[in-house]
């Protein structure tokens, strides 16, 4: 240790409170804070409350704490493992404080501290597992935000299997060398396919494989698990894509995926961009396919990480498949498609009640054959298109649709980089449509949402979609006049 670093001058240690008293002192909100506090404990709480506000009246009823009905007195604290003065009355927690001194008990004093003997910390709950922080009582706002950071990451599930590798503790004790297998053996329980199956909640799946692994002598195996990272903001990644890139070895990732999502996984995991971006496919599907395998033989926890939803024209469906073959196991991860997110982004509703019930999710590649797809037919029954990778065939869209008999003034959403700092939203009819294609100041991904629901979004951030086109029809009509 530096001889800089600071010195903690309240040192965290995690007290024993089963079965142990903790009386609070007090009637209102500081005193219902610390009970609720301590209520995540199994400690016995001790409520010395001569006038208990509602609030604080429900929760003795609702948690069956004692509750001592008369004013403060020092034989209140008698037996008290921990004190809380929380009266919110300077000179009464002054003497509550000097009494508990006075029969040598450990007392915080809330809002006060320097009368406090102890600080309690933010907590995060997954007990077990249990993290505390605090800040000397110097910042507790502070200790809040980190709180829920730290609350974010880990997993609701983590309680229950760290319950779970208590009960395994004496078996890998026996089974296995103490040193490298060992530790193999729980990094592979903490993070594979123990954990997975817990997170899930298939408590008899995590039991099985934590079996497994015990026969495997702790033997990694490697688990590939397609991820949706959403449309490009990194907040819309998942709590789950995130944990599991947290916990990565390897992130396998498309060219669409933004770099700032890419770097909220785990610092030292090793990434392998493998492209396909229009026009530059830096790696084919069955390279990337073969990839997959390979990392997953190699015992690796690999994150494929695809922009917006893994399952929307994401490939995904090759990707599994090569997996199931290998057998790989897999998992998936859902996330925003950009559809979804260009929606939010415009305030339109994709189902619109007496308007449009049902929705299309497509690429409009279809349209170029000379049969029309089914969704056509639907489109002109009103349902709302989102065009995924349509910016090229724009044209052809518009062309086949009016076509088939939707009307040219039908309304069209079209956003570029949907969900991110650098989104831009245009408007128009179909019949603007063809104008997308030529459009060469877009560079960043397109979608494109067709239909009469359109019409309920929110156009006083957009732009109109052929513009100039119109202008100059507008100004050639008056030049006429
Ligand atoms: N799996 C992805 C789609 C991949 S196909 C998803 O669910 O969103 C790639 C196409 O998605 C792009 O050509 C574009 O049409 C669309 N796209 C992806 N991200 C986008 C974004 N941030 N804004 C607009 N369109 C986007």
């Amino acid at each position: 240790m530096s001889s800089s670093e600071p010195k903690i001058n309240a040192f965290p240690i995690f007290m024993k409170v089963k079965n142990r008293v903790v009386a609070i002192v007090g009637n209102g909100e500081e005193a219902l804070a610390k009970a609720r506090l301590m209520g995540q404990s199994s400690a016995s709480i001790r409520i010395v409350s001569d006038a208990p506000g509602p609030e604080l009246a429900a929760w003795i009823a609702a948690n069956g704490a004692a509750h001592l009905a008369s004013s403060y007195q020092a034989e209140t604290l008698a037996g008290a493992a921990l004190v809380f003065a929380a009266t919110g009355d300077e000179t009464l927690d002054r003497r509550i404080v000097a009494d508990a001194h006075a029969a040598g008990l450990c007392v915080n004093a809330v809002d006060r501290p320097e009368l406090c003997d102890f600080f309690t910390p933010a907590l995060v709950n997954r007990a077990p597992v249990v993290v505390a922080i605090g800040t000397e009582g110097a910042a507790p706002v502070l200790a809040q935000q980190i709180r829920s950071r730290i609350d974010r990451m880990l997993s609701p599930s983590l309680g229950r299997l760290a319950t779970l590798a208590s009960s395994y503790r004496a078996a890998v004790e026996r089974i296995l060398p103490k040193g490298t297998a060992r530790r193999a053996y729980w990094t592979e329980f903490f993070a594979g396919a123990p954990a997975r199956a817990m997170e899930i909640g298939h408590y008899d799946d995590a039991v099985a494989a934590a079996d497994e692994l015990l026969a495997r002598q702790g033997a990694t195996v490697g688990h590939v698990a397609l991820v949706g990272a959403g449309p490009g903001a990194e907040d819309l990644l998942t709590l789950r894509a995130h944990r599991l890139m947290m916990e990565a070895d390897v992130i396998v990732h498309d060219a669409l995926v933004p770099e700032a999502v890419i770097a909220m996984g785990r610092r030292d995991a090793e990434r392998i961009p493998v492209g396909k971006r229009k026009g530059c496919h830096s790696k084919s599907q069955s390279e990337i396919n073969d990839l997959l395998v390979a990392l997953g033989r190699d015992g690796r926890r690999v994150v494929r990480l695809k922009s917006g939803d893994p399952l929307v024209f994401g490939r995904a469906g090759e990707e599994m498949a090569a997996l199931r073959d290998a057998g790989v196991s897999y998992e998936i991860v859902p996330g925003v498609t950009a559809a979804f997110a260009a929606a939010a982004d415009f305030e339109l509703p994709l189902t619109l009640r007496g308007v449009s019930s049902s929705m299309v999710f497509t690429t409009g590649h279809d349209l170029k054959g000379d049969v029309l797809p089914d969704w056509a037919s639907l489109a002109i029954g009103g349902a709302t298109v989102a065009v995924y990778m349509g910016r090229s065939i724009a044209a052809d869209v518009a062309t086949r649709l009016i076509e088939a008999g939707l009307s040219p003034d039908t309304a069209v959403a079209v956003v570029e980089n949907a969900s991110r700092a650098e989104k831009r939203l245009f408007h128009g009819t179909l019949a603007d449509l063809p104008a997308l294609q030529d459009r060469d100041d877009l560079s960043g991904p397109v979608m494109t949402i067709i239909g009469d629901a359109v019409a309920g979004a929110n156009f006083t951030r957009s732009r109109a979609l052929a513009a100039p086109r119109r202008a100059a029809a507008a100004l050639a009509a008056g030049a006429d006049a």
